[in-house]
């Protein structure tokens, strides 16, 4: 935040208090509210998120949730007391940065100053959307949907080993499920660690007792499994994609906000986009 809006309030334009839009209700979003007030910001809030669930936290979604050791994993914050306005199940679409609006399909947001914390979004495997028992794992719903999977016992390939795939991994073993992770690195965690780091993870599998194939391409994938550029066919009872994610920022194309190659927000050092009082 500039120096102007870090404490305290800072009149509008129209003359009252400014609000501050944030867009994206995870941990960031909340936490961009929750830190408003603490540091003493008096106008008003509006916390926008697409998902209907209270704001919860992921990590628990690939261990303890997915396992049934816990229902969920919600935030622990009043916003009502805090006084920010949490508006669940809106999906923000657009941003006009001229009229200082955002869009919803429930209509415009307007905003004195904009946050953008719409986080990440998973990356599907291509070809795969829409085929029945493919999974993706970042939402509260998605490991809702995959309980019932683990609970039957049933042969799961998982397509990735990084994080997520192997957070899956573990629980489908402790579940009971026969597990295959392909890879079509020659490593786990390639795309994230060196290799030397994370060697341990290929003895980890095995310990785990999850096969694990490296320099395997998925070509295609059908309800019944899954098929290897090498031809190999893998039976599946579902298959589960963890390869990877991307920002969450195709809601500000058009706009003024400059995003760097990978999609993500280009900031500064603090935070500011290249759109005035855009952070
Ligand atoms: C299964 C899983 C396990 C994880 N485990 C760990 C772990 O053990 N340790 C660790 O450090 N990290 C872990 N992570 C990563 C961690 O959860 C993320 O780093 C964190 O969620 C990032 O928070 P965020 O608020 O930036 O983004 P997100 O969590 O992605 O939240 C962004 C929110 O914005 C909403 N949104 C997106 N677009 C729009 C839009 N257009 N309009 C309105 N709302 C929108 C989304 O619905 C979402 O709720 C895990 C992630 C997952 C998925």
């Amino acid at each position: 935040m500039s120096d102007e809006t870090t404490t305290g309030t800072k009149a509008s334009p129209g003359g009252g208090e400014q609000r501050v839009v944030i867009v994206g209700a995870g941990m960031a979003g909340v936490q961009t509210a929750v830190a408003l007030r603490e540091q003493g910001w008096t106008g008003e809030i509006v916390l926008l998120g697409e998902e209907t669930h209270q704001p919860y936290d992921r990590p628990p979604l690939s261990k303890a949730v997915l396992l049934g050791k816990a229902d969920g994993s919600t935030l622990d914050v009043d916003f009502a007391g805090l006084g920010i306005g949490l508006r669940l199940g809106v999906r923000v679409t657009g941003l006009r940065a001229d009229k200082r609006l955002v869009e919803t399909g429930a209509g415009p947001v307007p905003y004195d100053i904009l946050v953008i914390a719409t986080g990440a979004e998973p990356i599907p495997l291509p070809g795969t959307e829409g085929v029945p028992g493919v999974h993706l794992l970042r939402t509260l719903d998605d490991a809702e949907r995959l309980r019932p999977v683990l609970a039957r016992q049933r042969e799961i390939v998982v397509v990735g080993a990084g994080w997520i795939g192997a957070e899956f991994a573990t629980a489908a073993r402790e579940a009971g499920c026969a597990v295959t992770v392909v890879e079509a690195a020659d490593r786990p965690l390639a795309g994230a660690l060196p290799a030397e780091v994370a060697a341990p993870m290929t003895a980890w599998y095995e310990d785990c007792g999850a096969r694990l194939v490296t320099g395997a391409r998925v070509t295609s994938v059908d309800e019944n499994g899954l098929l290897l550029a090498d031809g190999t066919r893998l039976r599946a009872g579902a298959v589960v994609v963890g390869i990877g994610a991307r920002p969450a920022t195709d809601w500000l194309a058009g706009s003024d906000v400059e995003l760097a190659g990978d999609r993500s927000v280009a900031a500064d050092d603090r935070l500011r986009t290249s759109v005035p009082d855009v952070y």
